[in-house]
């Protein structure tokens, strides 16, 4: 399942556009903080999805039949691009455990690259739900890879990925490979260069909300 959360207009479009803009993308506290409002957007419609329960709270006058969120949700994401979208995430499962995944492409002389997972920090998995953040959707490798890492580690109940841009064949790609997970996307675009790169897109999500890394 894929949601695209501008197929109708709301403000997520507008941020959308400033995270395409050349004009304003380079404005790094703005481009991070647009990342995390659609993180924030994508928390609060995932929430209309997930379990929850009524309870009985005491307010200063009487008792409220409330409903809460039953199980707190594992946030996972992708260093160090996915870092800005998972905090907006964060800022709405605030009470949420939360797993670090380092994926990163190794690339070949030729301009191929392969995908490579280091660094790992996750908490228990099972039978839980895990919200997977990372802002571009290109090729889809990556997220498989850590999908089928975070599958080795335990049986979630449910998996939903949030990336801000996805373009189709990535989508395709994920979809094959991990057919039960719900996508929710900011936006889809069409086209992926050879170097795996979404076009129109934004250009480098980790170089523009952190600065230029080296290539390894
Ligand atoms: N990662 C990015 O940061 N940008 C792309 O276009 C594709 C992958």
């Amino acid at each position: 399942m894929v949601i695209n959360l501008s197929s109708q207009y709301s403000l997520l479009s507008d941020w959308i556009s400033e995270l395409r803009d050349v004009d304003v993308q380079a404005d790094r506290m703005r481009f991070r903080r647009n990342l995390e409002r659609i993180g924030e957007v994508a928390a609060l419609e995932i929430s209309r999805h997930l379990a929850h329960a009524k309870k009985e709270i005491q307010t200063p006058l009487g008792i409220s039949t409330c409903k809460k969120l039953k199980d707190q949700p594992v946030l996972a994401t992708i260093l160090r691009a996915g870092l800005p979208l998972h905090q907006g995430l964060l800022n709405y499962f605030d009470k949420a455990d939360n797993a670090f995944i380092s994926a990163y492409r190794k690339h070949n002389p030729d301009g191929t690259f392969e995908i490579s997972l280091d660094y790992i920090s996750c908490p228990e998995l099972e039978n839980r739900v895990i919200i997977i953040s990372d802002p571009m959707l290109a090729t889809g490798s990556s997220l498989v890879k850590t999908i089928q890492f975070l599958r080795d580690e335990g049986h979630p109940s449910e998996i939903h990925i949030v990336v801000a841009i996805a373009c189709t064949v990535g989508i395709e790609y994920v979809q094959r490979s991990e057919p039960q997970v719900k996508i929710w996307c900011g936006a889809i675009d069409e086209e992926l260069t050879a170097k795996g790169y979404i076009v129109p897109g934004l250009g480098d999500a980790g170089d523009l909300a952190f600065g230029t890394k080296v290539q390894m």
